[in-house]
């Protein structure tokens, strides 16, 4: 397992991160290789309030929700040890992103979370799943629990 040089950890800015975060890295201190972090936006970015979701009606609230999303991939890369220009946030399609950003840095192992087969999933689809069966490298999936 040692010649794994570029792994990418995904992140879904969920309770779950960290159990895959931590994975990844004693992986990566373990084998000496380079940690990247990806977050995929498939959505805009908006507050929860205890009366339901706000749509912000004004322009520069969306960039400012923008910045904030930034900012946890930040504290997150900050937390692993991982440099700025090792985190990365792109907009799309989690897996085709997830996929197309392993290609472009030759990463050799992607790292995800994976809920299990719930029912939910096998009828939708994962990302945990389209990973695996997409990604040109070796996938690392960690059993998260309560799915
Ligand atoms: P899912 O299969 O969609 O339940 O997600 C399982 C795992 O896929 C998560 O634990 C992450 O590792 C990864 N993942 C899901 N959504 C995203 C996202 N938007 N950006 C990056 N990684 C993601």
């Amino acid at each position: 397992m040692n010649n794994y040089k570029n792994i990418l950890l995904t992140i879904e800015f969920s309770e779950h991160d960290e159990a895959v975060a931590e994975k990844a890295k004693d992986l990566a201190e373990q084998l000496k290789a380079q940690l990247h972090i990806i977050h995929v936006l498939d959505n805009i970015p908006m507050p929860d309030t205890p009366y339901g979701t706000v749509i912000p009606l004004d322009e520069n609230t969306h960039d400012k929700l923008l910045e904030a999303e930034k900012g946890k991939l930040r504290r997150i890369g900050n937390q692993l040890g991982i440099a700025l220009s090792q985190c990365w946030m792109v907009w799309g399609n989690p897996q085709e992103e997830i996929i197309q950003l392993a290609v472009k840095l030759q990463i050799d192992l992607i790292v995800v979370g994976s809920h299990g087969r719930h029912r939910l999933a096998v009828l939708m689809g994962s990302t945990a799943k389209d990973v695996l069966y997409r990604a040109q490298c070796d996938v690392l999936a960690i059993h998260l629990k309560n799915t």
